[in-house]
């Protein structure tokens, strides 16, 4: 038995998109004299051509194993990869959800699994581009995946919606969704204000600002995820704050792709929800999300300690606890809370650890994995630092990434 007192919630990862782990540190490449988030999407969107279902349970299969070790206990897929690449559906229209789901089983995650609706290529409605057409849908095709998927939910999958971003939903689609999903408890999930150009857009084609837009005109709740939210006011944070919506942040990502810094210690200051996400995979660690979260704060600020709150002044267990909360309310899985990590008791890390600073050792404290068992569900997940079946599914990864890499 482990003392007790090395044991931590399991951490919800709030925001993922499982096919890109396969291509972290491939778009690292100056190629471009404007590289930009808008470049990559462009390497993003030829990489994602490629991907079968196949490929998507592989991949997903290796994420999940890595995610569980992390400590992640439950994953939201931001799921738009739905149709075979020229846009025509599969046989089997939910194949590519089907895959995420059986990756998600195979390993022992906890799925939180959000079908996205995308529809346009811009606010001003242009259609989708050549790259984007799998993922496209019409309103009632899509609705007609999310009850076909609500019908596999279980005591570890959750259907949830999505809606990609505002640039890629018109209006009157939401509000369509909005209308047949009613007041049910289902987590609604949107990209908003990641980008500069989009903040831009959105201004010139419907007066103001995404999330300032989003606020005014959807019944946005506790039941809603506000991925990224990096351009956001004063003004817009408060309402963010007052609706108990949560704000995905991923640090890692954000980072990678040069986003911005959200206001982190106005929002904690507002009573604001957030959760982290690893979004783009380019990094699978819980540690590193939050320990990047912080340390973006105080590159900008010159100064130390910004993720806290009155009642805690510890950061690690400061932002351990405030993403735990949020991660399960944006999961929307009620038997998530019984998940948990076990921390390794031999680490150096670790030794003469209290619960007073155990938090802060467990962000700050190194690079070496600190986790030596996960529970998902009562259930072990990891053991001893390990995936029971890591070996095997990394065999076939490797398989599949070494065909994926033979089409580039
Ligand atoms: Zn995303």
């Amino acid at each position: 038995m482990h003392a007790p007192d090395l044991q931590l919630p399991g951490m919800p990862n709030i925001h993922s998109h499982a096919f890109q782990r396969a291509m972290a540190g491939l778009a690292e490449r100056h190629k471009n004299p404007t590289d930009s988030f808008w470049t990559w999407r462009e390497q993003m969107y030829r990489f994602a051509g490629r991907i079968t279902p196949e490929a998507q349970y592989d991949i997903a299969a290796q994420l999940y194993v890595e995610m569980l070790e992390a400590g992640y206990t439950c994953v939201c897929e931001f799921h738009y990869l739905h149709h075979q690449p020229g846009g025509q559906p599969y046989a089997d229209p939910a194949a590519m959800s089907h895959a995420l789901i059986r990756a998600a089983r195979d390993t022992g995650i906890r799925l939180t699994l959000l079908p996205v609706l995308y529809m346009t290529g811009g606010f001003d409605g242009r259609p989708l581009s050549e790259r984007q057409r799998r993922f496209g849908h019409e309103v009632e095709d899509y609705l007609d995946l999310v009850s076909l998927l609500q019908r596999e939910e279980d005591d570890r999958l959750k259907i949830g919606i999505a809606f990609h971003s505002l640039r890629a939903v018109p209006e009157l689609s939401m509000r369509e969704v909005l209308d047949e999903i009613g007041k049910d408890r289902t987590p609604i999930h949107i990209h908003i204000a990641e980008q500069l150009a989009e903040v831009d857009e959105c201004k010139a084609l419907r007066g103001c600002r995404p999330i300032e837009w989003l606020l005014a005109n959807m019944p946005v709740d506790d039941r809603w995820t506000l991925v990224h939210a990096t351009h956001i006011t004063p003004a817009e944070a408060n309402g963010v704050a007052e609706r108990k919506a949560i704000v995905a942040l991923c640090p890692t990502t954000e980072a990678n792709l040069g986003d911005g810094l959200f206001p982190l210690r106005e929002f904690f200051d507002l009573d604001g929800r957030i959760g982290i996400g690893s979004d783009s995979n380019v990094s699978v660690s819980a540690v590193e999300e939050l320990r990047w979260l912080e340390y973006g704060q105080r590159l900008i600020t010159h100064e130390r300690a910004i993720g806290i709150t009155i009642a805690e002044p510890s950061v690690g267990r400061c932002l351990f606890e405030q993403t735990v909360a949020g991660g399960l309310q944006s999961c929307g899985q009620p038997a998530q809370a019984e998940d948990r990590i076990v921390l390794d008791p031999d680490a150096p890390a670790l030794f003469g650890a209290t619960r007073d600073d155990l938090h802060d050792r467990f962000v700050f404290g190194g690079n070496r994995s600190l986790i030596r068992e996960v529970h998902v569900g009562g259930k072990v997940a990891v053991r001893d630092g390990r995936h029971p079946r890591r070996d095997e599914i990394a065999a076939a990864y490797r398989k599949t990434l070494t065909h994926l890499l033979a089409q580039a």
